[in-house]
């Protein structure tokens, strides 16, 4: 098999040379015993005239001036154009080997994984992580599939899967040659989405557990020491009906959470008005800004503002902005819910609607993680309040789903204000 320049045939194997020589062979043969069945030949002669074609005709070299180099490249399958141009339209980075080990083709994207890979050199020379070189050994050793993952570390950090599959490949002469294609993979973002789900499972265990050991804590209680104590009762029934609130209103925005994650991909399809949705969420939050002293300025323009949307995704959206703004910035006494119109980056006409507070704000480190899950600047303060650290993380994959954007400017001890953005739609029909 050829992966340099002397011509292929030097390195034929022994089945293909036989095959290329019996012609040869077999007439040397017919001829000699002819002769010396006719006397015309003493057979000891003839054995050796015999044996010198046979090792002429075997030697492995084969010299034709009218061939060029090249021409012999191209003439073996595994050297040829359409065995390059398959590894080369490889999505993945791709090297097909020799059973030496040898590179014979690769691709662009293993060009740029590898830099150090030659054609014609050993691929063990350019690729020096030990996974990789004991898998490649292996085999070469056994000429069986092996796999291997590996941490890529220049330029960035990435987890690498390396695949060896053996591939045989047919030789000038009609016989087949075992090459091997290494592929690799990135495994990088499917270990991110790994990871995010164990944190996620972890976290979700995390915050129910504890509510969960309070209430079996005062359940104990009530049973033991404070059974034939009515006041202590009334006491931990109050405690244990919050805890149990929270319990429910975390397995409640875990499943608003899914529900939306699942349907992430459809965009919601029906006009919907959202002056109305707005007004419903600020008057059901009355009570509680009553509470907290703080007065809800409405600041929107003549209905209809329309949009596709799913109505019951936009309360959930508005009420976890408004109600965040009274819980956390209650200290600045009013929050204003507005409503502007403008463009997104790609020219596509949006509406904006804005919740402002007053309140303490945020510092800048916590703005780009507040969307995430169980994120919280005060895990405390959330707690108090009866957060669930889902919120935000609600209100973007709603936003998203509505093709829109959520945007989070602060300034701190002067306030927060969270808008979301979503495509106009020409009013027509709203529902
Ligand atoms: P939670 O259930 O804790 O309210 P969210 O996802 O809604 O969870 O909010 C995440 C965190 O972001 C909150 O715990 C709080 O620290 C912070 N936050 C949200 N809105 C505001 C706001 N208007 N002002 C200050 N901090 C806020």
């Amino acid at each position: 098999m050829a992966i340099d320049d002397t011509p292929s045939s030097f390195f034929a194997p022994w089945p293909d040379r036989l095959r290329h020589a019996a012609i040869i062979l077999l007439t040397a043969g017919l001829a000699l015993t002819v002769l010396v069945t006719l006397g015309e030949l003493p057979p000891v002669p003839a054995a050796a005239v015999f044996a010198l074609i046979a090792a002429a005709a075997l030697v492995p070299w084969r010299h034709d001036p009218a061939t060029s180099p090249d021409d012999v490249r191209t003439a073996d399958p595994i050297e040829a154009a359409a065995v390059n141009a398959i590894v080369a339209g490889m999505p993945d980075p791709a090297v097909l080997l020799d059973r030496a080990g040898r590179v014979i083709h690769l691709n662009a994207a293993a060009a740029q994984l590898a830099p150090a890979l030659r054609k014609n050199e050993l691929a063990q020379f350019a690729l020096r992580s030990p996974e990789i070189v004991t898998a490649l050994r292996e085999a070469i050793a056994t000429a069986l599939p092996r796999r291997a993952t590996y941490l890529d570390q220049v330029p960035v950090d990435r987890w690498m899967e390396l695949v060896i599959t053996p591939v045989s490949v047919p030789t000038r002469f009609g016989g087949a040659d075992k090459c091997m294609l290494m592929t690799f993979h990135d495994l990088t973002p499917l270990r991110r989405v790994e990871e995010m789900r164990a944190d996620f499972v972890a976290n979700a265990s995390h915050e129910l557990r504890t509510p969960l050991a309070a209430l079996s804590g005062f359940i104990d209680t009530l049973q033991g020491p404070a059974k034939e104590d009515p006041k202590a009762r009334e006491r931990f029934l109050s405690i244990m009906h919050a805890q149990a609130t929270r319990m429910a209103r975390l397995i409640d925005d875990l499943l608003s959470l899914s529900r939306v994650e699942l349907s992430a991909h459809v965009r919601p399809d029906t006009l919907v008005d959202l002056e109305p949705i707005i007004r419903q969420v600020v008057d059901g939050l009355e009570p509680l800004a009553r509470e907290r002293q703080v007065e809800i300025e409405v600041d929107l323009p003549e209905p209809p503002i329309t949009i596709a949307g799913d109505r019951e995704e936009l309360l959930r959206l508005f009420e976890n902005l408004i109600e965040n703004a009274l819980k956390y910035g209650a200290s600045g006494g009013r929050i204003i819910v507005s409503l502007t119109t403008a463009s997104s980056g790609d020219g596509t006409p949006e509406y904006r609607i804005m919740v402002r507070d007053f309140g303490p704000g945020i510092a800048p480190e916590h703005l780009p993680r507040l969307t995430e899950r169980f994120y919280r600047v005060d895990v405390g303060d959330s707690r108090a309040q009866g957060g669930t650290g889902l919120g935000l993380s609600l209100v973007k994959h709603i936003v998203a789903r509505h093709r829109g954007r959520l945007l989070i400017e602060s300034v701190p001890r002067n306030g927060a204000t969270f808008t979301a953005c979503f495509p106009q739609v020409r009013p027509t029909t709203t529902v």
